[in-house]
């Protein structure tokens, strides 16, 4: 929270109001004297701050802890229920949209299957779910803290705005004001894979400081969370690895350039390979499975892996290694010890992790990578429907950082 020279005495109380909450949010059940300890104020302060958290039913008393010697101590926590947030994932083939509570906890989702829609029929779509959300709270909009939404593309997180999304043919569109302006609440818009990282900072514990979180699926992107705050760059492209050429000679990109990490380790790419593999050795398990159309899916794939078929280890390993190889930049760049890979590539399970993570740490320095954890996401949800409900819980009540 940047703070002017002189903060008026409204800002001083938000500033503590969000210090205070989120002591309890990431610490309760806790006493006040506790959250006076760890936040810096004083326990005139505290006890103000709480009880306007609690009239406003953020925050409530849950009985007495266990006696250090004196009486005691009555501890508090945070109302998970008490606000809600609509997130969004605008998906490759499917939007989902869902009402998660303070926790990032999903109480209600629906979903629509998207694939060949166009851009104008889409947003009607986003309209749609949002809608069909409201109209299932008994309340309205009522205590409900905002939309968020995680988008591929570049997207100007001040603005809401999508500078441009391959898949949906999006360029330049406001989303977060045309939200706004018909739903009255508060809209945030960010890339998907920025979203996912911020979600595994606010839901995992203990918070990471440092991380990069990879979403590859059909597109490729990193989310990186640096000092314990979501870093978006200067042109709200940071982690935009997809579209990094790898392959010199390689064949032509959805962005209209040649050999892109997307076009060797994107579920696409990863897909076409196996297709490829499968038509010179009619005898393996993936030929066997391509289906009468003449197509395979990165379920196939996985299944053929499974089975222990070599033309799909070698597939899956090859991809693997070329994010490896991209890994092992922003390593360098960045020496983050804590790389975590999710989206739908990624259920391709070990023997891609094993590829990605042999290729990061020969491409690397020793003494860089040595520490660094490459693992398969948590199983703690809907990352990007998580991470765009935290891009609220920051905003309103300062419970993360973005
Ligand atoms: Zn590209």
């Amino acid at each position: 929270m940047a703070f002017p020279a002189k903060a008026t005495h409204q800002q001083t109380r938000a500033h503590n109001a969000a210090l205070v909450l989120r002591a309890l949010y990431d610490h309760g059940p806790i006493s006040r004297a506790d959250v006076a300890r760890l936040t810096g104020l004083t326990r005139t302060t505290v006890g103000d701050v709480v009880g306007g958290l609690m009239g406003e039913g953020l925050a409530h008393e849950i009985g007495r802890g266990p006696s250090t010697g004196g009486k005691a101590p009555i501890l508090l926590e945070v109302v998970d229920a008490s606000r809600d947030v609509i997130g969004i994932d605008l998906g490759e083939f499917v939007f989902r949209a869902a009402l998660l509570d303070l926790r990032g906890r999903v109480q209600r989702t629906v979903e629509r299957e998207v694939g060949g829609l166009d851009g104008k029929r889409s947003i009607e779509v986003v309209h749609e779910l949002v809608a069909e959300l409201i109209a299932a709270r008994r309340s309205g909009t009522a205590g409900l803290l905002g939309i968020g939404v995680g988008t591929p593309g570049i997207v100007d997180a001040d603005t809401g705005t999508i500078r441009w999304a391959v898949n949906l043919e999006w360029h330049n569109l406001r989303l977060g004001e045309l939200l706004a302006e018909r739903y009255g609440v508060p809209v945030r818009v960010a890339n998907d894979s920025r979203a996912a990282a911020l979600a595994l900072v606010t839901f995992s514990r203990p918070r990471p400081q440092n991380l990069v979180a990879i979403k590859v699926g059909r597109g490729i992107g990193a989310g990186l969370v640096i000092g314990s705050e979501l870093f978006h760059g200067d042109g709200f492209g940071a982690g935009e690895i997809g579209h990094t050429v790898v392959d010199i000679d390689g064949s032509e990109c959805r962005c209209g350039r040649f050999g892109c990490l997307e076009t060797v380790a994107s579920s696409r790419a990863i897909v076409t390979a196996a297709l490829a593999a499968a038509r010179e050795e009619p005898d393996s398990v993936l030929a066997d499975r391509i289906s009468p159309a003449g197509e395979l899916t990165l379920e196939d794939v996985r299944a053929a892996l499974d089975a222990g078929d070599a033309s799909a280890l070698r597939v899956v390993a090859r991809a693997g290694r070329y994010l490896g190889q991209v890994i092992a930049g922003l390593i360098g760049v960045l020496d983050i010890e804590r790389i975590v890979l999710h989206g739908s590539v990624s259920r391709l399970g070990r023997p891609w992790l094993d590829a990605v993570r042999d290729e990061a740490r020969q491409q690397s320095l020793q003494l860089l990578s040595q520490d660094v954890s490459i693992e398969l996401a948590p199983a703690i949800g809907d990352l990007v429907v998580m991470g765009a409900s935290a891009l609220l819980l920051t905003d309103e009540l300062g419970l993360a950082v973005a």
